[in-house]
């Protein structure tokens, strides 16, 4: 089974265009962070996969964010996943929801909002997309239809140790070559009788064989993931340099150092007086101003 890929497909007699996401370390690392309970999991696990997928289809330069925030049980779910394949996310709740359907679980109000913030700089792109159905799944569909106009389906399996996605989307009419409207729905219903377990367990040429074996398909080069955080030491100092020396010491004195945790990782940033002192010496020694008068 390979690891923490993605793969774009092409079933060339059907006119459809597809991804699978296969995370397994990607998906411990993220799981190592918290112990979550199991359906906060298995909605974390379906924002991995639908993240890696969404990212897999959309070319973008820089991050995008997949977002849940609501008063329900769970009150956030955030995933990110970067242009190279960079991934990290968590979830946070107050209480262990009853259910994995994203309404119940998020709450009624809760939307789903995804961005796309460019490298360069270019205003960012924002989605909001309402929590539709039963599942995840059923929201990233209804963004489809609605950001880009074209039949998508999707397809998630969570377990303990893997998270798997197959995603299907018709062609542009522009890049349909065959004068076949049967071609989404033989697509959809072979896709349709696969099992959770085997979206999780068969390697992903086995999987389009076993699918689309009759249909003509090709299977382009793999892209890897990786749970990485993109937090630093330098980004903290950055943070705190913006907080201001004033307020920073008053931190310190009353509570003996700085520490500040990244919620994404757990890496742990501590400054206590020495650090705060040569911290903000060091920025206005950088920014070439040491006539500064305090
Ligand atoms: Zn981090």
């Amino acid at each position: 089974m390979q690891s923490d890929l993605r793969s774009r497909f092409l079933i060339e007699t059907c006119d459809v265009r597809g991804q699978l996401v296969h995370l397994d370390r990607c998906w411990a690392d993220a799981r190592a962070r918290t112990h979550y309970p199991q359906n906060v999991s298995t909605l974390l696990g379906e924002a991995f996969a639908a993240s890696a997928l969404l990212a897999g289809t959309i070319k973008f330069d820089g991050k995008l964010t997949m977002q849940v925030r609501g008063d329900g049980d769970v009150h956030l779910l955030v995933v990110q996943v970067t242009n190279d394949g960079n991934m990290r996310g968590l979830a946070r709740w107050k209480n262990e929801p009853e259910s994995t359907v994203p309404h119940k679980a998020f709450g009624a109000d809760a939307r789903m909002i995804i961005t796309i913030e460019s490298e360069q700089g270019a205003e960012p792109y924002q989605g909001i997309v309402p929590l539709e159905g039963d599942s995840l799944a059923d929201s990233i569909k209804h963004y489809f239809a609605v950001s880009e106009q074209l039949k998508t389906q999707v397809y998630f399996a969570v377990s303990d140790s893997a998270v798997s996605g197959l995603l299907l989307q018709a062609l542009p009419p522009s890049e349909q070559v065959n004068d076949d409207d049967d071609g989404w729905s033989r697509a959809t219903a072979l896709a349709d009788t696969i099992t959770e377990q085997e979206l999780l367990t068969t390697d992903m040429q086995t999987l389009l064989h076993r699918l689309y074996h009759e249909e003509q398909v090709r299977l382009f080069e793999s892209s890897t993931l990786s749970f990485v955080c993109s937090c630093s030491k330098e980004r903290t100092d950055n943070m705190l340099i913006g907080l201001g020396e004033a307020e920073v010491q008053d931190i310190v004195e009353e509570q003996g150092s700085v520490s500040i945790a990244c919620e994404f990782c757990d890496a742990n940033y501590d400054y206590d007086a020495v650090d705060v002192a040569a911290l903000f010496k060091g920025y206005l020694g950088d920014a070439g101003d040491s006539n500064t008068q305090h």
